[in-house]
């Protein structure tokens, strides 16, 4: 219970409050919560029934910011260390004339500073996810379901990653009902962190999570690719050309061939005379040598041998070595050529062995990103001021600092406040959702009080932040992490 929440229902008839934080305006009975379990009757009183959320900055003896131990972190208050008080548990107000819930001043660093903190509602909001893997997804544009529902699409395939964009406004609302609640549900549990079951149209199921490896059809990946077959050719072709004759690095993006490309020229490397299929785009690099897939560097093959199209009798010799390995080195295969010009498997010769573990070691660990992305609309900026379009200018001018529950946004260029915010470094469960359906999350405005006054803001209702922590009953802190900007500092166009 949060009892500086400030007022928005009316007392009705009897026991039941109506509540009036979002469009559904729930009758609620006491006891009982509204449709989106965010408030509640609590004796007849409307509470938001969450703890409001303060992010601190706890240093240590010599001032380090302490690392972020959340399994230790018991959600108590520091005395004494910095205090930020985040749109966590804080309440909407609606309709769009009325001020935010919390306008809260403090001193930084010897400026009046102030903080307008609210939840929004975003109907037009989705997430962005990078997803590290070469594994086929699915075709660009195909949709991507959760609970048999259309929730978003596959877009362009990005240097290692596999994108996906889900929810938007047509997914949200303008689908079916069943379509915007599974939309919603599935929005609501990854940017809450938590796993969630998709499938793509004409490609694989995937089980995703942020900061966690993706699942692609029950496979957990590994590695994130050291990069396309072209380039990987290139990084280590000195290390590998005293072991090996050819080698072949297989990718769906560019198949690289050692001693065509650029690199074996300069090694003044012998050619090997071994054909690969697909389209040749400059030498040493190959588009479309099979069909995207599951299988080695993000292609359907299974045998490495089958994207070999011609070995050059005139060229190619007996003894031969060939290693074929794929972008991330977990698929590698060793050859060597018999008298009648035919590959023969042999094991990894001990020289080259250390080359493909250097690929592996090269690769990044594969793994899930979410970013959220909503447009802060009217009533967000009717709660920070009368004239909304100044705040979106501050905003612009890096005057207004926004924030989701105290961790660092990217505003995009252009008209209105388009933000996306990285959900691993907000505070656990910081998300809602209403069933209009829309999803509720933390946003908070910070700029000096004079131009706050100066852009007309609720100058009449800002309370000192201190008032409002000991008017609230139920409040957690959460120790901001060290990579976070602490929101009350300068800011730059990167963070
Ligand atoms: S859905 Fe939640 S915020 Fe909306 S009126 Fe009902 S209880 Fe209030």
């Amino acid at each position: 219970m949060n009892d500086a929440t400030p007022k928005t229902a009316e007392q009705d008839e009897g026991e039941i409050v109506r509540c009036d934080a979002c469009p559904v305006i729930c009758r609620i009975r006491k006891g009982r919560s509204g449709a989106c379990d965010r408030y509640g009757n609590v004796d007849g009183e409307l509470v938001r029934l969450d703890p409001l959320v303060v992010t601190q900055q706890v240093a240590a003896e010599k001032g380090a910011v302490v690392p972020f131990l959340k399994e230790h972190w018991d959600g108590s208050l520091v005395a004494g260390a910095p205090t930020f008080l985040t749109g966590i548990g804080s309440g909407t107000t609606y309709p769009d004339y009325k001020p935010a819930p919390f306008i809260v001043s403090t001193q930084h660093r010897g400026v009046d500073t102030v903080t307008v903190v609210t939840e929004g509602i975003f109907s037009y909001c989705g997430v962005k996810l990078k997803i590290d893997t070469d594994r086929y997804l699915g075709p660009e544009q195909a949709a991507v379901r959760h609970e048999g529902e259309a929730v978003g699409h596959v877009t362009t395939a990005e240097y290692g990653s596999q994108m996906l964009s889900l929810g938007g406004v047509h997914h949200l609302t303008g689908g079916s009902k069943k379509e915007g609640n599974a939309t919603c549900a599935a929005l609501l549990a990854l940017c809450n962190k938590q796993a969630v079951e998709l499938t793509v149209d004409g490609g694989s199921a995937l089980i995703v999570q942020a900061g966690k490896p993706p699942i692609v059809d029950g496979k957990q990946e590994q590695r994130m690719r050291v990069g396309c077959g072209s380039a990987t050719i290139g990084i280590f072709a000195k290390q590998w050309h005293e072991h090996a004759d050819e080698v072949i690095v297989v990718d769906d993006h560019i198949t690289g061939v050692f001693t065509e490309h650029q690199a074996g020229k300069y090694l003044d490397v012998r050619a090997a005379g071994i054909r690969v299929r697909g389209r040749r785009s400059t030498p040493g690099r190959y588009f479309q040598v099979a069909n995207p897939g599951s299988g080695w560097g993000g292609t359907d093959v299974t045998d490495p041998l089958s994207i070999i199209d011609r070995i050059d009798p005139k060229t190619a010799w007996p003894g031969l070595r060939l290693l074929m390995v794929s972008t991330t080195g977990e698929d590698h295969a060793y050859f060597v050529l018999d008298e009648n010009l035919v590959p023969v498997a042999q094991p990894l010769p001990p020289g080259l062995n250390p080359v493909v573990g250097r690929i592996e070691e090269n690769c990044e660990p594969a793994m899930t990103s979410v970013l959220f992305m909503a447009g802060a609309g009217g009533s967000l900026r009717a709660g920070v001021t009368e004239n909304p379009v100044r705040l979106t200018r501050s905003v612009r001018e890096l005057v207004t600092r926004v924030t989701c529950g105290g961790a660092p946004v990217y505003v995009w260029p252009g008209g209105g406040i388009t933000l996306m915010v990285d959900v691993t470094r907000m505070p656990e469960n910081s998300f809602g959702y209403v069933p209009t359906p829309a999803l509720v999350a933390p946003i908070e405005f910070t700029l000096p009080l004079p131009d706050y006054e100066a852009l007309g803001g609720h100058s009449g209702e800002v309370k000192p932040l201190e008032a409002v922590l000991e008017a609230v009953a139920r409040r957690q802190s959460w120790p901001q992490p060290s990579d976070n900007p602490w929101p009350l500092d300068p800011q730059d166009r990167l963070t």
